[in-house]
């Protein structure tokens, strides 16, 4: 089988299993835990920011960070197509008492102009207070779309002007500091706190950060322990993503460029409509004519591709450690014949 439905899909490397197996392990809750606390160091450094925790999921991060940086009756400011409105249950309403203000930005980016329009006038009691604005780089809705770090900067401004604390919700953000030629260093001075996963294209098996400042971090751990995420020897999964920080940043580029071919191949074809712009490893496009969305996955999936349709009329497909070249030429060869 050819997965192209997620990057959460991928298997660890012998690599990867062989660091597990070594790691050095202690009570995680306790602060003795070698790996995590090796992990946590190594993260923050790269970041240049002060401190790191280590959770089980990209929605605990998240979720974690918009708690402490909120109090009940708060809004925050995000695009429509966000991870952390759309799919993270309703996290923002559950665990902080927080409204949304919802951004139509432009294949999941928003400006800072949208920003400065969607924050309340603090002096008027029937507004909630705008607290929080939060970016999510790469878009996963957005088709893996980039910002461009300019509007990151810009946004940043609207925040720093206006009292709002600024979370980035980089699931993939190693994706576009890769596709974009950036430094880590330079998200961390702009963020307040930044989420990673290290289980999506990085090829862990569980494991993503949230980084900060100590402080943030002090509350983070608090936060980790009230929602049940506190683990114990939980260095065996550390050593994966220490692993992959090590051997897998640098090759998200082939998956760039699997994606890249995969695309060019898919827009060739009659039943592809609109494609939206492909920037990194996702890819997003109308299914029209001959088949439905649901019809192309399943001819797909009978030529032992897996894709995913993620709405009546589109498609997904997500390159990632495990699709190797030729699996992209095999991919290439069945579409081709559809
Ligand atoms: C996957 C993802 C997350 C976190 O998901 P988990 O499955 O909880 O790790 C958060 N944000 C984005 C954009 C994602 O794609």
């Amino acid at each position: 089988m050819i997965d192209l439905r997620s990057d959460t899909v991928t298997k660890p490397t012998a690599g990867m299993l062989q660091a597990m197996m070594s790691a050095k392990v202690g009570d995680d809750v306790f602060g003795e835990d070698p790996a995590v606390n090796e992990l946590e160091e190594k993260i923050a450094g790269m970041f240049d920011m002060e401190a790191a925790l280590f959770c089980a999921s990209g929605t605990m991060t998240n979720q974690i960070a918009i708690k402490c940086h909120t109090q009940p009756g708060d809004e925050v400011i995000c695009d429509r197509l966000s991870h952390i409105y759309q799919y993270e249950g309703g996290g923002i309403a559950f665990n902080s008492g927080c409204s949304v203000n919802l951004i139509d930005g432009n294949y999941g980016r928003i400006t800072a102009e949208q920003v400065e329009a969607a924050i309340n006038n603090r002096n008027d009691a029937h507004k909630a207070y705008s607290k929080l604005v939060s970016l999510e780089n790469t878009a996963n809705r957005g088709g893996g779309s980039c910002y461009n770090f300019d509007d990151i900067k810009a946004i940043k401004k609207v925040c720093e002007a206006n009292n709002l604390l600024l979370h980035l919700d980089g699931a993939r953000l190693f994706n576009a500091i890769v596709a974009k030629n950036e430094l880590e260093k330079d998200y961390g001075k702009i963020f307040d706190s930044v989420s990673i996963c290290i289980s999506k294209g990085l090829g862990a098996p569980v494991g993503s950060v949230l980084i900060g400042t100590k402080d943030f971090i002090k509350k983070a751990r608090r936060i980790r322990k009230v929602f049940g995420g506190g683990m114990r020897q939980a260095g065996f999964l550390a050593a994966a993503c220490m692993y992959a920080l090590d051997n897998h940043i640098e090759r998200l580029q082939q998956d760039h460029y699997h994606a890249s071919r995969l695309a060019e191949t898919l827009r060739q074809k009659d039943f592809t409509g609109e494609m939206y712009p492909v920037e990194t490893n996702i890819i997003i496009f109308q299914v029209k004519g001959k088949y439905t969305a649901s019809q192309l996955a399943e001819v797909l999936k009978k030529n032992d591709i897996l894709a995913i349709a993620i709405s009546k009329t589109q498609v997904r497909m997500v390159t990632h450690l495990n699709i190797t070249s030729a699996m992209i030429d095999e991919a290439i060869e069945v579409i081709n014949h559809l």
